[in-house]
């Protein structure tokens, strides 16, 4: 089946992109922190601060050589580094926009097939203004009951997990990819993850959160859109949307395999030592 055609404004200026580059017409685009992002790189918000999971970016054109270039290319204007968005982070910026607004925009939703089963819209709960937000996939049985993300046995191990960093579930914020309940708990369809997400983008515009966890591969794989095993990439960080993001094992992974749980308190640590805050013992 041939894939969607793009949607959003930044998939349309994404499949430009790559078409332009196609045509080889290199490098044309840098970004506003300086680094140069070439078309077809996986994302131009994300900057690993550690090394990349992300596939190599495609080979150069061709080296013109410097005699030639000189009578032929005008040199690149160098372009000053601005402390703003870059031009993908602006594009699915909303202005003035607040969580009441996301949440309203959200409205009783009918876009993707999970509208069918749901009993309620699980958006997100937490501190607005917190330092820290965990992404995970999607509601299960009990977040769909009671319409709160988080709140069944994986959600009581992430309260563990919490508190062991020495915060509250009060203080953080908690929220997911997809904001309706998978049937029978599958994992979220790429078409559903594409009509959620940007729901989820705005909700960390609007919190802003110095950093950001996501709870396995699905989170993660949406968030830095890439399709690599979480185990690449996992407790690395990366620059996104002006946090750093990190992802760790889910914890209902962490349910069926316990043995995971000293990796995942390492990745904590690193984010208590981001934020600041002091160690206490892991969680059982
Ligand atoms: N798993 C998730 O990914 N999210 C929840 O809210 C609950 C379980």
């Amino acid at each position: 089946m041939d894939p969607l055609p793009p949607q959003t404004p930044r998939e349309k200026l994404e499949a430009w992109l790559r078409y332009y580059d196609d045509l080889n017409l290199g490098e044309f685009y840098t970004n506003r922190r300086g680094e140069r992002t070439r078309p077809g790189a996986p994302a131009a918000e994300i900057a690993p601060s550690a090394p990349s999971p992300m596939p190599a970016a495609p080979p150069a054109a061709p080296a013109i050589p410097s005699a030639a270039r000189k009578a032929t290319v005008p040199a690149p204007p160098v372009l000053p580094v601005l402390d703003a968005p870059s031009l993908f982070e602006s594009i699915d910026r909303v202005e003035g926009d607040t969580l009441e607004r996301i949440r309203q925009g959200l409205g009783d939703c009918t876009r993707c097939r999970l509208r069918k089963h749901r009993n309620n819209i699980v958006f997100g709960q937490g501190n607005p203004r917190a330092e820290l937000v965990f992404v995970g996939e999607g509601p299960g049985h009990d977040e769909d009951m009671q319409g709160l993300a988080f709140v069944g046995r994986a959600g009581k191990l992430l309260t563990q997990m919490i508190e062991a960093m020495g915060l509250t579930r009060e203080g953080v914020y908690i929220c997911n990819v997809v904001k309706c309940r998978p049937p029978e708990n599958r994992k979220p369809e790429d078409d559903e993850m594409a009509t959620c997400s940007p729901f989820l983008l705005r909700q960390l515009d609007v919190i802003k959160p110095k950093a950001i966890v996501c709870l396995g591969a699905t989170a993660a794989q949406a968030l830095l859109k890439t399709k690599d095993s979480i185990s690449r990439y996992r407790g690395v960080w990366f620059d996104y949307r002006g946090a750093k993001l990190l992802a760790t094992y889910h914890p209902a992974y962490l349910l069926r395999n316990p043995n995971a749980k000293p990796d995942v308190w390492k990745d904590l640590q690193k984010v208590m030592a981001l934020l600041g805050l002091k160690a206490s013992k892991p969680p059982r």
